[in-house]
């Protein structure tokens, strides 16, 4: 037997809070994280067989569609036969069981992915019909809901919006009655967002897309899919979504890619989009990959399990702060249909200590103090923590809050969950730190 089997539990606990020391985490706040990590065995243990599951169907998906090393080389130029490119966006269909896909470095953002979905399928005349409540705050100028320059609404496409009913679930009847003639496509959001709603469940987002269906077949439902990728076993375009959108820098990119977005969808809605985001008549035949094939596929191929690890920081942090007599958002019993987390601190100090203790776990960073600062759009101080390896990337670990009440912090990601955990107890001891928590509490 080898000495390292030979040594006792105890002996891995020293070396465990010496570690832990070492990042200034105190052992008791340290105890608090282990206790909590087993209390969630049960629902790790749910999170990891969801993660197989979907790391089968990535592994199944890249073989069907004959993965090779030639697809990692890169294209330059127009990007004419890109192998790797076109290989690439067969495997994100095949994922998500659509048609088609369209994977690109020229899609800057999620933002951006949704943006050329919408302007790429709606014309003149039509109207866009939302059916989660007011849309992610960035998709208000594209779709003119604030005036802005270029919006969907200068364009001649009409908007209207059913919010969801208080306990979060869709309006049918309102729905019912918001369809129009003109009604061309319905969006829903899966994610919450940065809203106190509710995220929404693939089983009740394939409610609304049959009950949309059943008012008009040829509806098109359009789903945003960011920050949901991989968080369940099935994907919103497995029960009708015409098409769904999401960030490079979010779950599909599992922290590899370095930017980009996806759309993936009907044949029809794709070649749609290609002509949006390069021109009529070029569509998806250009378009140089430039040396991101490889990070696309091997960032897809971690992705379910990168998701994992974000969502089990997500729960291990509300479990946390929930019983420490925050208000946590979604609570520590809730299923999760997505990667984010809301910590309600009620005072500045508290967001502010949180932020920073996210910050000094960074492995990029982690000597820089995050400061509220007045960033542009927003109407308070934001605080940011970040420490990634691709600039404003969320599928790695990081924290955000407006100075104002709730002063709450929306917290995400995780590339490995030790590094959440980590994360998460430093964000702790920085509380206890400022006097703001006593770890007896727990
Ligand atoms: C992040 C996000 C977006 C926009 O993505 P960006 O990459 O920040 O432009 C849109 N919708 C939802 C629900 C998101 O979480």
């Amino acid at each position: 037997m080898s000495e390292l089997e030979l040594k006792p539990a105890a002996g891995r606990d020293r070396k465990m809070t010496e570690m832990a020391a070492a990042f200034g985490i105190s052992p008791a706040v340290w105890a608090i994280g282990e206790k909590t990590e087993q209390r969630l065995k049960d629902r790790f243990a749910k999170i990891q067989e969801t993660a197989e599951y979907n790391q089968y169907k990535v592994l199944r998906a890249m073989q069907e569609c004959r993965v090779s090393a030639e697809c990692f080389s890169s294209g330059t130029g127009y990007g004419y036969n890109d192998p790797g490119r076109d290989t690439l966006e067969e495997v994100y269909a095949h994922i998500f069981h659509t048609e088609a896909a369209l994977v690109r470095a020229q899609i800057t953002c999620g933002t951006h992915a949704l943006a050329v979905a919408l302007f790429g399928n709606l014309r003149p005349g039509d109207e866009l019909l939302s059916i989660s409540g007011k849309p992610y705050d960035t998709l208000e100028e594209v779709i003119g809901i604030r005036p802005s320059r270029g919006s969907l609404a200068e364009y001649g496409v009409s908007y209207r919006q059913v919010d969801l009913l208080e306990d979060g679930s869709f309006d049918f009847e309102k729905i019912r009655s918001a369809v129009t003639a003109k009604t061309k496509m319905v969006e829903i959001q899966r994610s919450k967002g940065y809203q106190t709603r509710p995220s929404l469940s693939v089983a009740k987002i394939a409610q609304a897309i049959a009950f949309v269906k059943s008012i008009r077949e040829d509806i098109l439902v359009l789903v945003d899919n960011c920050y949901g990728e991989f968080v369940e076993w099935e994907e919103p375009s497995d029960y009708g979504a015409d098409i769904v959108v999401g960030s490079l820098i979010k779950n599909p990119g599992g922290g590899l890619a370095p930017v980009g977005g996806y759309i993936a969808g009907t044949r029809e809605c794709i070649e749609n989009a290609a002509c949006r985001l390069t021109t009529p008549g070029l569509g998806r035949e250009v378009g140089a990959s430039l040396g991101v094939n490889r990070s696309f596929f091997q960032g897809i191929f971690l992705a379910p399990t990168v998701t994992a690890s974000a969502l089990k920081g997500a729960i291990f942090a509300a479990n946390i702060y929930e019983r420490l007599g925050f208000s946590v958002v979604p609570n520590a019993q809730e299923e999760r249909h997505d990667i984010i987390q809301a910590v309600e601190f009620g005072t500045p100090e508290g967001l502010i200590a949180f932020c920073e203790g996210i910050q000094a776990a960074a492995p990029v960073d982690s000597y820089v103090r995050p400061e509220p600062w007045a960033m542009p759009g927003y109407d308070s101080d934001v605080i940011m923590a970040a420490g990634a390896f691709i600039q404003g990337s969320s599928i790695e670990l990081s924290a955000d809050g407006p100075l104002k009440p709730p002063y709450a912090a929306y917290f995400q990601g995780g590339l490995t969950w030790e590094h959440a955990k980590l994360g998460i107890l430093k964000s702790l001891q920085s509380l206890v730190d400022k006097g703001l928590v006593k770890p007896e509490e727990l």
